[in-house]
């Protein structure tokens, strides 16, 4: 059963890469070398829909909440910033090679692999205690245990299917490249691997300039590298990525209230863009990275099991403190209403709630939910219609205008619909191939509506509305399309849900 539901699995994958691959949404990165791995590029209708998810997170952090601006920190950071925040002394992953296939694997990644193993074949319990008992020999950095556990569990190379391990060993997944000119000037930098200390090291730049008060958040969307071991799974892991992070300045001991507010409104997040709430779940981390004094991952039921989208953390005063620390700057923050509250007048370094999401995760969960297949019946005929349901507000296009025919004046009534609404919608305009063709093709990149235009329209300025999902169509005037459509995707209705 297991290994029936595991082809299921692959093979859903394996057609949502091909359907993204063939329509447009994302390539293998310099494809016509061969392509990198873990690199992806995204095509005409990805770069669509993934403009559409940030934007949408852009406007839920910044222009649904007061307290909360944005910013756009550079990717280039002075090196002190990855000493300050641990990464260049604590954040090494623990890697295992195996000796047959010369394969490197991060050894906690096998050992989650397994658990998720345990957990579909029904043995909860078992799952529990293997990620407890990783968990465990992680905290205490017992890395030869950490072997111990892969070989008693009887972990495979995936590739070899062989146990054949060498020890574990710790590994930096930082980018560094070289900045300066001359060589006897040039001094070591790195790409980030997280967007978070851009807003670290602006925190006094935004509160000030601001005039922020706490609680007061700054949100970024931006590049992230990091030089993963385990490229697979399509862009669910990747060396070059976008993350979307939210860190919200709290005054210290209000923070779990804080944390527990952005693990619901994180949540419900996911349900407002259309994901089942059954598809996503929280899972609490075993094993709290230095920094962190709570975290959670929301997960999605990918077609390769439940994986994290998201991480809600509660980053202490860890990161402030450092930077104070290593640039001999205060990073405080003076609150009056202390004072009002009875209490003295209050010098601190704010708490941190992170709120942290790929793009590049989002837009694979949005992606695999919207990917349908069902059986239609057309004539006598039975066949099966594959379609992308997605959100309108996040669909690529909005609507296709299509004329009928390549005659009779439709072609030019058509345009002159198409040229009016092209300052509200992104939209297609075709006229090549039958109108079920252009149907089917509007189908397989999720646009939500088909406009036909008719040989009625030349008449009485009606048109024909056809639904992405429900294929039913609809006669309106042409003076109504504006708001009909409008209504449907505009980001107003997803807001709403979220204010
Ligand atoms: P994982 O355990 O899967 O490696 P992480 O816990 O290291 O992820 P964080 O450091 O919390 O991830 O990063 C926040 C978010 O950034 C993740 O929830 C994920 O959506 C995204 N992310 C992290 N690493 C990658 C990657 N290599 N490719 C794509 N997205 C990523």
């Amino acid at each position: 059963m297991a290994t029936q539901d595991k082809t299921l699995e692959n093979t859903q994958l394996k057609d949502i890469v091909s359907h993204a691959k063939e329509y447009g949404f994302v390539f293998p990165s310099s494809e016509i070398y061969d392509g990198m791995q873990a690199v992806y590029d995204y095509g005409q209708m990805g770069v669509e829909l993934k403009n559409n998810i940030k934007q949408l997170w852009w406007k839920c952090m910044t222009q649904l909440n007061q307290n909360v601006v944005g910013l756009d920190a550079a990717i280039f950071m002075h090196p002190l910033t990855w000493k300050a925040s641990g990464h260049i002394d604590s954040f090494n992953d623990p890697m295992i090679d195996n000796k047959d296939s010369k394969k490197r694997y991060r050894a906690d990644v096998l050992i989650e692999e397994k658990a998720a193993r345990l957990e579909n074949e029904g043995n909860k319990e078992a799952c529990d205690a293997l990620l407890a008992e990783m968990g465990r020999l992680l905290e205490a950095e017992d890395l030869d245990g950490v072997r111990e556990l892969i070989i008693r569990e009887d972990i495979k190379c995936p590739v070899s299917g062989t146990t054949n391990w060498t020890e574990v060993r710790q590994f930096n997944l930082m980018f560094s490249t070289q900045v300066g000119s001359v060589a006897e000037d040039t001094s070591t930098i790195y790409l980030r691997p997280e967007t978070a200390q851009g807003i670290f090291v602006n925190f006094l730049n935004v509160q000030k300039t601001g005039r922020m008060k706490v609680p007061f958040g700054i949100a970024q969307i931006g590049k992230a590298f990091r030089n993963e071991i385990v490229a697979r799974q399509f862009i669910f892991r990747m060396r070059e990525f976008e993350q979307m992070e939210m860190q919200f300045f709290v005054r210290p001991g209000t923070e779990m209230e804080w944390y527990n507010k952005w693990k619901e409104t994180r949540k419900v997040w996911h349900e407002a863009i259309g994901i089942p709430a059954a598809k996503l779940r929280y899972h609490d981390h075993e094993k709290l990275a230095h920094y962190a004094n709570a975290a959670v991952d929301i997960e999605y039921q990918f077609p390769f099991g439940f994986k994290e989208i998201e991480g809600i953390h509660s980053r202490t005063d860890f990161d402030l403190t450092q930077h104070q620390e290593l640039s001999k700057k205060k990073q405080q923050y003076f609150d009056n209403d202390l004072n009002e509250e009875g209490k003295p007048y209050g010098n601190y370094i704010p708490y941190v709630i992170e709120t942290s999401a790929g793009a590049d995760r989002l837009f694979l969960m949005t992606l695999c939910n919207a990917y349908q297949e069902e059986e239609i019946t057309e004539g006598d005929a039975v066949k099966t219609r594959t379609f992308l349901k997605f959100h309108p507000a996040l669909a690529p296009v909005k609507a296709a205008i299509l004329p009928l025919t390549k005659k009779d004046g439709l072609p030019e009534k058509a345009t002159e619909i198409f040229n009016d609404l092209k300052f509200d919608f992104n939209m297609i305009y075709e006229e090549r191939d039958s109108i079920g063709k252009r149907y089917t093709r509007q189908d397989l990149i999720g646009t939500p509506f088909c406009i036909a235009v008719d040989h009625q329209t030349l008449e009485d300025n009606t048109v024909t509305v056809r639904d992405r999902d429900s294929r039913e169509q609809v006669r309106m005037p042409i003076s109504e399309l504006r708001t009909y459509i409008d209504k449907a995707v505009n980001f107003r209705s997803i807001l709403e849900k979220l204010a």
